[in-house]
């Protein structure tokens, strides 16, 4: 799983520019997806090819009259309770404050790990008002600059440092067995159905469980196999295992939602029919846009709902979640176990199109077709020239363009080759990533 990066500290510190500077910006991605709402308080990091989620708690409302403990907000206490380490970020220039000894206090209370950020450090690398951060306690303070990128790559290093990344200790043979194996994440909002439709599954007759080799059954997943085909079941987010069924917990975990979303192959993201698409699911589904996994969108509860609810909320699939054109939507019902074929079918689908391979004298020559048919257009001086493509990545599938100029390539020219793309290769519930590398 990956690890949990959650940054604590008052307002004004510099929380959310360090937490935009420690995740890649999907905004440059998706800018034009309509529908598509953001959250700005849950991000995927890298480093190196080191992996992990980041937290920013902006939400407390320090109050100095009864003590930040009190008032810190049950989601930065949850989101501290979920980390596996803490940076607590100070600011240099304004220096130490009291509700910076409240949130000492607090973090020593919890028992995790803490690094002490002490940002607006640019050009102070040594100055005395960082040494005035020992007196809280927390350790050696590590000087950054948010805004400059300064000291941000070696606060991340430290903070990862205990975490065992997962070495490619696996041979071929191993890889391609679990290459058979479907991993999949149920993920939705409280109350949606999940572990209605989890328990139905394992109920299944059809559905035998198996152990797999080389990995230890512990409580975070289930493999299974049904109709000659294996899954493993990432234990969802909001769910709990009790023995041989799930049962739903009150609380809902984010974090949780985009581990599992990250250890899975296939999503089948589930909204409730009697509901409508709320802006939790909407949420929920920009994380899984975001991963690249493939998606399959789940309608539950489809027994429930008259002609009209039925039209209105595809109505509202259509306009929420735009950006997930590419996924399936399958109508069920967990309770009734109604669409659970379909559902199958599906997921083994968008799992195919996710693991596609597409070999490159192939796409080559597909793009040489689509040029042809359509010339991308010239910009200034440049014209871009498209010369080969080859498969650069699956899960998502990331198809790599070579050729010339290719920065001038407009967005909607790439919508296009994608389309073509697409259509070829019969993509259905994947994403498919077209990236452009100019040689020049
Ligand atoms: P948050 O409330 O803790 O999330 O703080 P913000 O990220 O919104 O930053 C508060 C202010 O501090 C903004 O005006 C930032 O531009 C500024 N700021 C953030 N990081 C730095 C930094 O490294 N150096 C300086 N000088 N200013 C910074
Ligand atoms: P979770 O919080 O997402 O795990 O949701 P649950 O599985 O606990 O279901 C929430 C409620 O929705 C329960 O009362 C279920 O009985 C009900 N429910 C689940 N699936 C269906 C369905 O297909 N049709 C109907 N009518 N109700 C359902």
């Amino acid at each position: 799983m990956k690890p949990v990066i959650a940054l604590v500290g008052r307002p004004n510190v510099g929380k959310s520019t360090l937490f935009n500077r420690m995740t890649k910006s999907r905004d440059a991605i998706v800018a034009d997806f309509a529908g598509l709402t953001r959250d700005r308080h849950y991000g995927d990091g890298r480093l190196g090819d080191r992996e992990f989620i980041v937290v920013d708690t902006g939400g407390f409302e320090p109050d100095s009259s009864t003590g930040i403990v009190r008032e810190m907000a049950k989601q930065t206490r949850q989101a501290v309770a979920e980390a596996d380490v803490v940076i607590f970020v100070v600011d240099a220039r304004a220096g130490l404050s009291a509700q910076d000894h409240d949130i000492a206090r607090y973090l020593r209370t919890t028992s995790k790990r803490v690094l002490l950020a002490v940002n607006k450090a640019e050009g102070m690398r040594d100055a005395p008002q960082i040494a005035e951060f020992h007196e809280l306690g927390m350790g050696e303070p590590i000087p950054v600059s948010a805004a400059h990128g300064q000291g941000v790559r070696s606060l991340l290093e430290v903070a990862l440092e205990p975490f065992v990344f997962e070495e490619d200790e696996e041979d071929e043979e191993q890889r391609e067995a679990r290459a058979q194996v479907i991993r999949l994440a149920v993920a939705g909002r409280p109350n949606v159905g999940k572990s209605t439709l989890i328990n139905t599954w394992l109920g299944e007759e059809r559905l035998v469980a198996f152990d797999m080799p080389g990995t230890t059954r512990d409580a975070i997943s289930v493999p299974f196999e049904r109709g000659g085909r294996r899954f493993e079941l990432i234990d969802t987010a909001g769910l709990r295992r009790k023995g041989r069924v799930f049962e739903a917990i009150e609380k809902f975990s984010v974090v949780k939602t985009l581990q599992a979303i990250a250890e899975s192959n296939v999503v089948v993201l589930l909204l409730d029919a009697t509901q409508g698409v709320t802006d939790q699911d909407a949420h929920i589904a920009g994380y899984i846009l975001d991963s690249g996994r493939a998606v399959v969108v789940a309608v539950n509860k489809w027994d429930a709902v008259d002609d009209y609810q039925r039209m209105m909320l595809q109505r509202s699939i259509d306009q929420r979640l735009a950006f997930l054109k590419f996924a399936p939507i399958v109508h069920i019902s967990a309770l009734k176990r109604q669409g659970l074929g379909p559902l199958w079918k599906a997921i083994e689908e968008a799992h195919a199109s996710a693991f596609k391979k597409m070999p490159t004298p192939v796409l080559t020559r597909l793009l040489h077709e689509a040029v042809q048919f359509q010339a991308p257009k010239r910009a200034g001086m440049f014209r871009p020239k498209l010369r080969y493509a080859h498969q650069g990545g699956m899960n998502p599938p990331v198809i790599v363009i070579h050729g010339n100029s290719l920065e001038h390539v407009t967005d909607a020219y790439k919508r296009f080759l994608e389309g073509r793309f697409r259509e070829h290769f019969k993509l259905v519930g994947t994403p498919l990533r077209i990236e452009m590398r100019s040689s020049r």
